[in-house]
């Protein structure tokens, strides 16, 4: 049976990895779990007057390098094993782009779609305080994922204040602009996936004109890429939605679907020719991306899966089993902790601009995204190459080295 386990899959990968960079086994010892796990539970007034006890977690996977960095995400099916697998990538991501931080996640078991902005800015400022003693600008850095957005981060930015007595803009990142949010921050995710797809198509040799792309999921990550491709003059004949997808093989009006969208990137719903998401992953296209959620293509499918080249937005969409499948296919796998890697890059430029009080444009945020996106695609690239491995195993490779280079020189291994 494939493993669909992100948290256990994960460990294999890492150990694969550990190995093959030369490291013994007590340092797999150390990566394979958090160091730190805190789970919470937060009584939260709802608007009819009932109190609902909600539970989260935030998971701290490595510090050496620096304080742990990563979102946290609000959503029905968070559970340990998957926030523990969130912050696993988070620390092979920081490596990958080099950024002073180790891995971390949070997520809140919740429904906001079901919610109200009050009970939703009821539970986050909950669950500030109920983690503050493990966070901090110096500690661990808190950010926006699935279902939270820079509103969510204003309000813990402030709950972390009172608590503080003091204004701690780097407490938090993907704050709005005038709370000290960084320019390009809310697009960083999909400007990487964007570069991401700019180097593997070079490598393969095609061009992004007209190039047919397939997007699921229209969130925060989905969306922008899709106007950012469509404005390279890239077809994308096909979107969706947790609801159902759409598909047109001459290309969508991908400006009127964003200007339909609602918040959670719902837009399949005020269409009656939808097709199933499973329907959308198998489309004849060029570029395949997944920028929902985790476990979309796996070994039931990946044998149907026509693009030539994938790039994960989301974390986690393809197992392991699938990226070999793919790889042995010939299809450019370019792996969630290379391809998303954005949206934790600008989130690190603005923990520096908020430490030195000086801000900068978007162009100048956008020009140090692409310089450090192009190198890590490249240095992962040709990893896979001389090594031989898939594209995910050599991310691994280099993302998990300063993590283990620094846990070594502090003498923990
Ligand atoms: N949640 C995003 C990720 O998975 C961003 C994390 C951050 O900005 O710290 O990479």
């Amino acid at each position: 049976m494939e493993n669909l386990n992100l948290f256990t899959s994960t460990q294999d990968v890492i150990q694969d990895a550990l190995s093959k960079l030369g490291y013994s086994n007590e340092m797999y010892d150390l990566l394979k779990e958090p160091l730190r796990i805190l789970t919470v539970r937060m009584p939260v007034r709802m608007d009819d007057g009932t109190i609902k006890v909600f539970t989260g977690y935030r998971s701290q996977h490595n510090d050496a390098v620096g304080p742990t960095k990563g979102g946290v995400r609000f959503h029905p099916e968070v559970n340990e094993d998957e926030v523990k697998a969130l912050s696993m990538w988070m620390t092979i991501k920081c490596g990958i782009v080099g950024l002073p931080y180790g891995g971390g996640k949070g997520g809140i078991i919740c429904d906001p779609r079901t919610m109200s902005m009050g009970e939703i800015e009821r539970l986050s400022r909950a669950y500030v305080r109920a983690i503050s003693q493990i966070v901090g600008p110096t500690k661990d850095i808190p950010a926006p994922d699935v279902y939270t957005n820079s509103q969510i981060m204003a309000w813990m930015m402030d709950e972390y204040s009172r608590l503080r007595e003091n204004d701690s803009p780097g407490f938090i990142t993907g704050k709005p602009i005038v709370l000290g949010g960084s320019e390009g921050r809310d697009k960083a995710t999909a400007q990487g996936v964007t570069i991401c797809i700019e180097e593997a198509a070079k490598k393969k040799g095609f061009q992004l004109k007209g190039a047919r792309v397939v997007i699921q999921g229209f969130g925060n990550a989905g969306s922008f890429l899709a106007k950012f491709l469509h404005d390279e003059g890239a077809k994308v004949i096909g979107i969706s939605d947790a609801y159902g997808a759409l598909h047109d093989p001459n290309g969508l009006d991908i400006d009127y679907l964003l200007d339909r969208r609602d918040s959670f990137g719902t837009v399949t719903t005020l269409f009656e020719n939808t097709i199933s998401n499973k329907e959308l992953l198998e489309l004849d296209c060029d570029i395949l991306v997944p920028a929902a959620i985790s476990n979309q293509i796996t070994s039931d499918n990946a044998a149907n899966i026509k693009a030539a080249i994938v790039v994960e937005a989301a974390n986690g969409p393809t197992t392991v089993e699938a990226t070999k499948i793919l790889t042995e296919r010939g299809i450019l796998l370019v792996p969630d902790v290379l391809a998303s890697a954005g949206g934790v890059t600008v989130s690190y430029f603005e923990w520096v601009q908020n430490n030195q009080g000086y801000y900068w444009s978007e162009d100048e945020v956008n020009e140090k995204l692409r310089l450090k996106l192009v190198e890590a695609f490249n240095n992962v690239y040709s990893i896979s190459e001389t090594r031989r491995v898939n594209m995910r195993l050599a991310a691994y490779m280099v993302g998990l080295r300063n993590a283990a280079e620094a846990s070594k020189f502090r003498g923990w291994v």
